[in-house]
């Protein structure tokens, strides 16, 4: 098989930009929006910016950073056995957590309920928000000007409402289509990468446990495996040889399920690729294990009771953060005062948005502390 198959995406065949540039001398249009991906300011605020645990609880833990990373990691090594565009899907990886809010879901729902009557807040839309038009760093253009391919990517999901204001990447979902192989495998990167980190995460932190997850197969099964070869292995490797083998479980399972749906249709384009179902999968039994361990993680981590007082206090955060600018705009920073006038409820939330764990810390505390300065 040559690569990139016929049906991989192609930079010189890209749908173009919003704004059409000359070709870059060195790099194809996907490596350029990768580029500018990892030189924009919201990508480096990714590092201050939680995944599962508040940025301040450890420094061992993954941050958005280090999550979008290993999702970039593992979406490469998709593209490249299954002959997709590598480029292209490390774009996407990059871009695709750029829209999150300080405090990860705690954050965006909080985030979401104060904008209720103003169109509502969703990180997925807000990190194409942020590459078509918040990041204000080139002469022509607002944004990144991305092309069409990665945008198409970082629109994972999308309500009908949503996408009839978005043009050409809401497109899809009103004609229900599928988006490049590319795109969809690196959503699957993103859920094998954040499964198999807060399995990690959260055995360091001491939230869950070994004994806990003798209920999740994947976890089971790797576990056995790794003690009947090294029976006398210490915790910490044991954990990471058996979290290491679930992620090649995943990985393998993906790549061999997704051949053989692309060889049973056998597409010729990407064109073919956009009128199939969608062709990345799990076996279905893999797939419902992957299911278990979501649901392990959703029971046991992300609603464990501490994980719970965080999100409480991160939420009160955002909500007092959002009132307090809402009602008195003079407290925003100058260029966002300006934006409010023409649309005070967003240029509030697009502020809060852009904010790293700490910073909105800080913020709170200066605006209701009264020893705070600033
Ligand atoms: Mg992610």
């Amino acid at each position: 098989m040559s690569y990139p198959a016929p049906y991989a995406a192609n930079p010189n065949q890209s749908l173009g930009r919003q704004i059409s540039e000359d070709a870059s001398e060195t790099r194809n249009a996907f490596q350029r929006d990768r580029d500018r991906i990892i030189h924009s300011t919201a990508f480096r605020r990714l590092e201050y910016k939680t995944q599962v645990f508040v940025n301040h609880e450890g420094d061992l833990f993954r941050t958005r950073l280090t999550h979008s990373l290993e999702v970039a990691q593992m979406a490469r090594g998709i593209a490249r056995t299954l002959n997709l565009h590598e480029d292209l899907t490390e774009a996407i990886a990059l871009a695709h957590d750029l829209g999150h809010t300080p405090f990860g879901h705690a954050g965006q729902d909080a985030l979401n309920a104060c904008m209720r009557d103003f169109g509502g807040f969703e990180h997925n839309l807000q990190s194409l928000r942020v590459v078509e038009k918040l990041e204000l760093r080139y002469a022509d253009f607002d944004g990144l000007n991305l092309t069409f391919e990665v945008r198409e990517g970082i629109l994972k999901h999308c309500s009908i409402k949503n996408a009839k204001l978005l043009g050409d990447v809401g497109q899809r979902f009103l004609d229900k289509t599928s988006p490049s192989l590319e795109a969809q495998l690196t959503n699957f990167a993103d859920e094998i990468a954040y499964n198999n980190h807060d399995i990690d995460d959260g055995l360091r932190s001491g939230l869950i446990t070994i004994e806990q997850l003798s209920e999740v197969s994947l976890f089971a099964d790797n576990l056995a495996q790794v003690k009947a070869k090294y029976p006398k292995l210490e915790q910490r490797r044991l954990i990471h040889e058996t979290v290491r083998r679930m992620i090649n479980t995943l990985m393998v399972d993906l790549c061999t399920q997704s051949a053989k749906n692309i060889a049973q249709q056998q597409p010729k384009s990407i064109a073919d690729i956009r009128q199939l179902p969608q062709l990345i999968s799990f076996s279905p039994e893999i797939a419902e294990q992957n299911q278990k361990l979501k649901q392990f993680l959703r029971n046991n981590l992300y609603h464990h009771y501490k994980v719970n007082r965080m999100s409480a206090k991160a939420a009160r955060i955002v909500q007092e953060l959002f009132h307090a600018f809402y009602e008195n705009v003079g407290l925003l920073p100058n260029e966002f005062q300006t934006y409010a006038e023409t649309d005070k409820a967003r240029a509030v939330a697009d502020y809060i948005a852009g904010m790293t764990d700490r910073f909105a810390i800080r913020e709170h505390r200066k605006l209701f502390t009264v020893e705070e300065y600033l």
